[in-house]
């Protein structure tokens, strides 16, 4: 039976389409919000770092300068130098030449030098370098000069006009009873700071009051304003040559948003590469006020690793979501593929169930027609025997004909004992014809009525029994051997059937044999795996012509006078038993001669086969 195949499953089923979906979108999330955690944590880390750095930097200017702070105080106090101030001679500015020279020497400042009132350089402590001694060289645009002039102090930072130096100038006034005189000034180099920055690999930027940058980690920011410089601050820059001769040019910052106070993200031409639509990089760039300076320290650090740093989470996390989903397809995917095996399992028990249910009806169907066969078989054997039947029937009953003819005759003449004679032959053929209508109604008859456990050595006891005239009269003996247990699948009262006709032939066959003698057994044997029991009737008589061995079984074959077989016993022995799912064969006794017939049944204590 062909069912139509179970539908392929589609492999994009809108299940797997809605997964495949679902898994997208968490993917899509996981990776947003991975990369928007990783980003803020990195840069929370990269600002924490880059306030760490500011404080560094803030403290380490403070102290490059910090250092020198006493110095020119130290100097105006020198007896030499206000004498020089007061009174500037040859021999005064000498003496304090070589003063300066040794302090600045031992401070390890940039230079240390003696102004004037009016600004004018009495002393310098490189007074014995022509090429860059500020001796003779007048200060007064400066704006440390100014502030010292009128405050007492000054500071400030600018590129040496002498030297094309950039220093920082810390300035004190030398004040006596008549008043500021003069005064001395340090000029300390921060390049040395600068350049522990650039060692290091960071990006540091200090600028002054006017976004300029004068200090930097890289050697090409210098000297850049930060942003466009208004005209008005460009002249006054211009007139304190606090950078000199430097343009000044726009560094091209550019600021984006501001993450914290004193954080915001900028970009940067990079190094090298300003001109404009250059390659341009982001920073974090955070702000330290040096308020005693008027300074900025900006820091900025690289994005790049908070960009690798973000990518990769959203990258872990998005592998992440897609191994989840993964694990849950292949969990689901095995799930359905056991779900299928137990579907198909039960399809597979469906159709054995199905197919056993079939084997079972054809086995019925079959069983019917077989036994439909065998009955039209036997229909079939009356017809063929009719004629036969014909000749037996009619013999005796011309038989019967005549002697009726013949008692009339005899009545007639009053001969009454040979009337008497006559009507016991008639009786005798009337016997006869009903013998042969029993049998041919046990052959017509259809099936076997039940089936029970039969004992054979019962059965066999009561077949004798019925024979024991004959036995008796013709002195045959017995030799019994059948065990009590075997007990066969059958109907008694048939089986004795049988029995009677074997042994009645055994009988027949005995008559002119010298040792009449029937051996009766059974013995339990397996057949295609069942149980069955063999039950042998053996004789010392004629034995079998091979001849007739074709023909034994055949309805009518007989090999014994008119009047004596009808050729039927064996042919209904051997369909009874069949009957029964057993079988019947005769042979020849190999010693002694005689026939052996051997009934072959099923055993009883086997199992019932399920027949209907
Ligand atoms: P019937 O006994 O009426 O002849 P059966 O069908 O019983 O019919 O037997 C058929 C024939 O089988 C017998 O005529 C006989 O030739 C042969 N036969 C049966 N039993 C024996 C036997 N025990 N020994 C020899 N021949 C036998």
């Amino acid at each position: 039976m062909r069912r139509p195949a179970r539908p392929h499953r589609r492999p994009f089923g809108p299940r797997a389409l809605a997964f495949a979906g679902l898994t997208a979108v968490a993917t899509g999330l996981a990776a947003w919000g991975a990369h928007r955690w990783a980003e803020s944590a990195a840069l929370d880390a990269v600002i924490v770092n880059g306030e760490q750095r500011l404080g560094l930097y803030a403290s380490s200017i403070r102290n490059a300068v910090g250092r020198y702070d006493y110095l020119p105080a130290l100097t105006t106090r020198d007896h030499d130098a206000l004498a020089l101030l007061a009174d500037p001679t040859e021999a005064r500015r000498n003496t304090v030449n070589r003063r300066l020279e040794d302090a600045n020497a031992t401070a390890g400042s940039a230079a240390l030098y003696l102004v004037d009132r009016s600004g004018l350089a009495l002393a310098s402590s490189n007074w014995r370098d022509p090429a860059q001694s500020f001796v003779g060289q007048r200060y007064n645009f400066r704006p440390y000069f100014r502030q010292a002039m009128e405050t007492g102090s000054g500071r400030y930072f600018g590129i040496g006009v002498t030297t094309g130096l950039p220093g920082y100038f810390l300035s004190h006034a030398a004040q006596t009873e008549r008043g500021v005189i003069g005064l001395a000034v340090v000029k300390i180099d921060l390049e040395p700071v600068q350049r522990d920055w650039a060692a290091g690999g960071e990006r540091v930027l200090v600028t002054d009051e006017n976004s300029v940058v004068f200090l930097a980690s890289h050697p090409a920011w210098k000297y850049r304003a930060l942003h466009p410089l208004p005209d008005a601050v460009r002249a006054r820059l211009d007139e304190t040559r606090q950078y000199d001769r430097s343009a000044l040019d726009p560094l091209g910052l550019r600021e984006g948003a501001a993450i914290s106070p004193g954080a915001r993200l900028v970009s940067l031409p990079e190094p090298g590469a300003d001109r404009p639509g250059g390659a341009r990089r982001a920073y974090l760039m955070q702000d330290r006020v040096l308020p005693e300076f008027g300074w900025t320290i900006r820091f900025l650090s690289d994005l790049e690793p908070v960009r690798v740093q973000a990518d990769t989470a959203a990258l872990l996390a998005a592998l992440a979501v897609l191994l989840l989903a993964a694990g849950a397809a292949l969990g689901q995917q095995r799930r359905q593929t056991l779900r299928l095996q137990r579907e198909s399992h039960a399809l597979l028990e469906r159709r054995v169930a199905e197919r056993t249910a079939e084997l079972v009806a054809a086995n019925r169907v079959l069983r019917e027609a077989q036994e439909e066969l065998i009955q039209a078989g036997k229909l079939a054997a009356l017809g063929q025997m009719s004629a036969a039947l014909a000749h037996e029937i009619n013999q005796p009953l011309a038989a019967i004909r005549t002697f009726a003819a013949s008692t009339r005759i005899l009545a007639e003449r009053g001969e009454h004992a040979l009337v008497q004679s006559n009507l016991a032959m008639i009786g005798d053929l009337a016997e006869r014809m009903a013998v042969i209508s029993g049998h041919l109604k046990d052959f017509a008859r259809k099936g076997p009525a039940r089936v029970e456990a039969v004992p054979v050595a019962r059965a066999m006891e009561r077949a004798l029994a019925l024979l024991a005239p004959r036995l008796r009269d013709e002195g045959i003996a017995l030799d019994t051997r059948i065990p009590p247990d075997a007990r066969v699948r059958g109907d008694a009262v048939r089986l004795e059937q049988v029995f009677v006709n074997l042994l009645r032939n055994a009988a027949d066959a005995m008559a002119d044999a010298e040792e009449r003698r029937l051996s009766l057994s059974a013995a339990p044997v397996t057949e295609d795996g069942a149980a069955a029991w063999e039950i042998r009737i053996r004789d010392r008589g004629t034995g079998i012509a091979d001849a007739d061995r074709g023909r034994l079984f055949d309805p009518f074959f007989t090999t014994k006078e008119v009047g004596q077989g009808l050729g039927l016993g064996l042919s209904l022995s051997y369909g009874i038993v069949r009957d029964f799912g057993g079988s019947l064969r005769a042979e020849n006794n190999a010693d002694g001669g005689g026939a052996c017939f051997i009934i072959r049944l099923p055993d009883a204590s086997a199992r019932e086969p399920s027949t209907p």
